[in-house]
């Protein structure tokens, strides 16, 4: 091993799945690493050398493997951790500052470098038209971390407020019912017809979009690589024949829909 004594940490987006939506400046952090921690499933997009190391861990595990990429780091490792899409949304990059808080207070010495990454919601935005084109804020449905009903008071301020909303991680297995609850909510404040994009796997093969109302949206439609986007009672669909409707989300607020 060919390390120099200051090490440094870098926490790199991957993107939603499409190599093509990994910026470059990611893919160069990729090739300048020795080390990589990470979920399996994202180290496995990776085309590493034979000189580069993987340390796969299960989701569930982010602290311990934040803790683990910066011990290596301080060792003198030039170590990358990895997550899907961007990682300051919802994964690696907060677990990484939140070690480094807790830790011993050399880890606050390191070279630490986040490399953002394109984000699930922005992949499924962009292939439904403009649905983020207002004000909009992001959710995770994930009760890991958060008890469910800090998670119900914020989808009704944030319906009430005006906001597009994409959820993240919404379903879970240990709560089933959780996103027919957050439909059930949000169509308590919300107009029966706005548009409700279930956008799962974008950027991958498989990826499949689905435009719908509202009221016809249901907790089956979506599994945990689904992002779901809920529109405001501003948000807009433009019907088109054939194609896929545009759902946007218009620059001006009108107060309604006109
Ligand atoms: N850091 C990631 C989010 C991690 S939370 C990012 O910035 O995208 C995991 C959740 O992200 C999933 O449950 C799903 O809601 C969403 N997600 C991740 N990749 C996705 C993709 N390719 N298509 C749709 N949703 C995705």
């Amino acid at each position: 091993m060919n390390r120099s004594a200051a090490g440094s940490l870098t926490v790199v987006g991957l993107g939603p799945g499409n190599p093509e939506q990994m910026t470059p400046e990611a893919a160069a952090a990729v090739a300048a690493a020795e080390d990589f921690f990470g979920y399996f499933p994202y180290l496995d997009r990776l085309s590493l050398r034979p000189d580069q190391r993987r340390h796969a861990s299960d989701n569930r595990e982010e602290l311990a493997r934040a803790r683990a990429a910066l011990q290596m780091a301080i060792a003198g490792g030039k170590v990358c951790v990895v997550s899907g899409g961007d990682p300051g949304v919802f994964a690696m990059a907060a677990a990484v500052c939140e070690a480094i808080e807790e830790g011993p207070s050399d880890w606050r010495d390191l070279e630490v470098l986040v490399v953002p990454g394109v984000t699930a919601m922005l992949a499924v935005a962009a292939k439904a038209g403009a649905p983020l084109g207002h004000d909009f804020c992001a959710i995770s449905l994930s009760t890991n971390l958060k008890p469910w009903a800090i998670i119900e008071k914020r989808i009704t301020a944030a319906a009430e407020a005006g906001f597009v909303i994409a959820f993240y991680n919404p379903v879970s297995k240990a709560r089933p019912h959780q996103l027919s609850e957050a439909l059930d909510l949000l169509r308590r404040h919300l107009p029966a017809d706005v548009p409700v994009i279930f956008g799962r796997a974008a950027g991958r093969p498989n990826e499949s979009i689905r435009i719908l109302p509202l009221a016809d949206a249901t907790s089956d439609m979506a599994d945990m690589a689904t992002c779901i986007i809920i529109g405001s009672a501003e948000t807009r669909l433009i019907r088109r024949g054939d194609r896929q409707p545009l759902v946007y989300s218009p620059r001006s607020y009108t107060g309604g829909k006109a």
